[in-house]
């Protein structure tokens, strides 16, 4: 486990290394941001947006919460803090896509599966935030009763995914953009246990790999 010690000497490399060879791309992120995309993702330490995507400082605005959700549209300030960043990007940034990052074995879920009588028990703030999800933990214990918690618990991971797209498309000014082509919402699924990034598609309604022919065994041979 990293401590602080380790951290500082990290960023000591980081100052050494990336921020002189890349004096071009910080030269031009002084200027200011133009990300391309908005990404929600999951607090959980093993699941890195700008890491799994490559990105570089300034392709990626992100917002991380517990099990990457999104409330629906409303003007009460009840959870303001996702509000105001999706708000910036779509309106001030105006990202072209807005991608919900989800992740096998998430916490979060975990604890919506287990159901209130066990996050009451243990907390005081996690049960009311993860509750923006609970049509999803509701759909999977209605359409898959008989699966073992483990299963449910992903089922509901990616249904919760879809809850958040949909509360997305409760914002009127996400609506619109995406009625006119300018943003794009999508729903990604990271299985921390085979390495694959699935996606939602609307088409067949199911998660399928982003690769079209992963070989990971393959990869790491070579
Ligand atoms: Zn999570």
């Amino acid at each position: 486990m990293k401590d602080i010690a380790e951290f500082i000497a990290g960023f000591e490399r980081f100052q050494t290394k990336y921020f002189r060879d890349e004096r071009g791309l910080f030269s031009r992120l002084r200027q200011g941001q133009e990300p391309r995309a908005l990404v929600i993702s999951c607090s959980d330490s093993r699941v890195d947006p700008a890491m799994l995507t490559g990105a570089d400082p300034g392709d990626l605005f992100v917002v991380r919460n517990v099990a990457n959700l999104v409330p629906p549209y409303r003007h009460e300030a009840e959870a303001p803090g996702i509000r105001a960043a999706i708000e910036f990007a779509v309106k001030t940034l105006e990202v072209g896509h807005i991608i919900v990052l989800g992740h096998s074995g998430c916490g979060g879920i975990q604890a919506l599966m287990e159901g209130e009588g066990v996050t009451q028990h243990r907390y005081e703030f996690v049960g009311a935030w993860i509750s923006i999800a609970m049509r999803a933990r509701e759909r999977v214990l209605r359409e898959l009763p008989q699966k073992s918690p483990a299963l449910q618990c992903r089922a509901c991971e990616q249904a919760a995914i879809l809850v958040s797209l949909e509360n997305l498309l409760s914002f009127p000014w996400i609506g619109e953009a995406v009625d006119q082509g300018r943003l794009a919402l999508h729903g990604w699924h990271f299985d921390i246990d085979s390495g694959e990034l699935l996606a939602y598609s609307a088409e067949t309604s199911t998660f399928d790999s982003l690769l079209s022919a992963p070989n990971l065994g393959q990869a790491e041979k070579s």
